[in-house]
């Protein structure tokens, strides 16, 4: 099981407390990883560290896409190889779960807003019947998810 999150390396111990969120370029394809607190962002082939940084912005241009088709032209792309469900049904299933009130808050040292949701049936690809759910701070999206056995 990979970590459940991934502290952003340009403000998470700086008192910016970002977490990294994937994301798709729809044009391209190209995946990447972005901070929700300050925007900080990496390419999928890049190692995230604070060696190498750029912005959302830069990587949209990165991509070829000039800076006034910037708004939509990226979107969430959750990291769904654990699960069963793919894409689009996914993510529908996921929103459904957030809004679920079987839900149990996870106890970490670091990070508030992680539910354990039982799906009561199976959802990954191992087996797992319960969902980890990587909210952000005020809880109103998915920064991201996966299938998890216990906590
Ligand atoms: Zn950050």
């Amino acid at each position: 099981m990979r970590l459940l999150y991934t502290k952003c390396p340009a403000c998470f111990d700086i008192g910016g407390g970002g977490l990294l969120t994937r994301f798709e370029v729809i044009a391209t394809e190209a995946i990447f990883y972005a901070c929700d607190q300050c925007e900080s962002a990496w390419p999928e082939y890049e190692p995230i560290s604070i060696n190498y940084f750029n912005v959302i912005t830069g990587i949209l241009l990165e991509n070829g896409i000039p800076i006034e088709h910037h708004k939509g032209a990226f979107r969430e792309a959750f990291d769904d190889t654990g699960f069963i469900l793919k894409g689009e049904e996914l993510r529908g299933i996921l929103y459904g779960l957030m809004a679920a009130d079987n839900k149990t808050k996870i106890n970490d040292p670091i990070y508030p807003s992680i539910w354990l949701v039982d799906c009561r049936r199976i959802i990954g690809i191992n087996g797992e019947t319960k969902v980890a759910l990587i909210l952000n701070r005020a809880e109103t999206y998915i920064l991201d998810a996966q299938p998890v056995k216990e906590v």
